[in-house]
């Protein structure tokens, strides 16, 4: 059986997989096998799949995955609801209603200055670690419901890996996403770049997505997609976007991005599958007049840049 979240050794505290992930990828985490139940007093061993994979598609999405056997008292084993959820909720910041919204994912711009500190780690690897156990981040929120669980998203990868789970598990049509204070059901959360009037394109941030060419410039990769958007007179205008390589250096998972571009990179014809977080803006070149769509890039959270499609084939 799969778990919403589960007990890190490493960090020492609860944490959800794609947060495994972001932790494995900035070398917070080094042991996928490095994990156990969150039941109480359970030690089940918990391995998180699909951690050390560069790639993401509808495969190999990361999740946890119990090997050992549950404690008899284990929540999990017996189906019923995760007390240390209930803790974490009452830690968090106690928003009733969104007990009933329960398949809803808030979506954050920023990531809290905390999300990557990690408490001293102790080495008493003898100790119990059910007496270890304890909640330390007040940065995750989880609500639990027999349904699904909250939780918060800081990147696309997240999102895409999000939706990705969704469409596997068949729930992607009741899930929503909750982005400064907006629902959006997710399917209408990602928009496919293929030759649409610009002008129609909602005026709200989305996450586009496409194809695209990767070129190493001087200062860092451009990105054009190979599909363009039209302008008022009909004409196709180039989509395009920059990753700067001082934006990939102050990354604190810049070795997964670093990973993904560079095989990307040496193929002979480098292109990607990109999705952007954004909202694409007509730029007109003052000598030339030649127009042209750009996304501005400011956080490399907003960007994620794959080998292949990993959005599932439709029929
Ligand atoms: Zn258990």
């Amino acid at each position: 059986m799969s778990l919403d979240v589960a007990y890190s050794l490493e960090i020492e505290d609860f944490i959800d997989a794609d947060k495994a992930y972001e932790f494995y990828w900035s070398g917070l985490i080094t042991n996928k096998k490095a994990f156990i139940c969150p039941g109480d007093n359970c030690n089940a061993q918990v391995t998180c799949a699909n951690i050390d994979e560069e790639t993401h598609n509808m495969r190999v999405v990361p999740h946890f995955r119990v090997y050992g056997d549950h404690g008899e008292n284990c929540e999990v084993f017996n189906k019923v609801p995760l007390k240390i959820l209930e803790v974490i909720t009452s830690e968090g910041n106690n928003d009733k209603k969104s007990v009933d919204l329960s398949v809803v994912d808030s979506f954050f711009l920023t990531r809290p200055d905390s999300y990557y500190d990690v408490k001293d780690k102790k080495n008493n690897i003898e100790e119990d670690v059910s007496e270890k156990r304890s909640y330390k981040s007040k940065s995750i929120e989880y609500n639990i419901k027999q349904t699904g669980f909250i939780s918060s998203i800081y990147s696309v990868r997240t999102t895409v890996s999000r939706f990705l789970r969704y469409s596997a598990d068949r729930t992607v049509g009741n899930r929503i996403i909750n982005i400064s204070g907006s629902s959006i059901p997710y399917p209408s959360f990602f928009k496919l770049i293929w030759e649409q009037d610009f002008e129609s394109l909602p005026d709200h941030s989305l996450i586009y997505y496409g194809w695209a060419y990767v070129d190493r410039h001087e200062n860092g990769y451009k990105v054009k997609f190979k599909k363009r958007l039209k302008n008022k007179l009909g004409v196709l205008l180039p989509v395009t976007l920059f990753i700067g390589d001082k934006l990939i250096e102050k990354y604190p998972i810049k070795k997964l991005v670093t990973k993904r571009i560079s095989s990307i990179s040496s193929m002979s014809k480098p292109t990607a599958f990109v999705f952007i977080y954004g909202k694409p803006r007509l730029y007109k070149s003052p000598t030339t007049s030649k127009e042209y769509i750009n996304f501005d890039l400011y956080n490399l959270d907003m960007v994620d840049v794959n080998k292949d499609s990993p959005m599932p084939k439709k029929k």
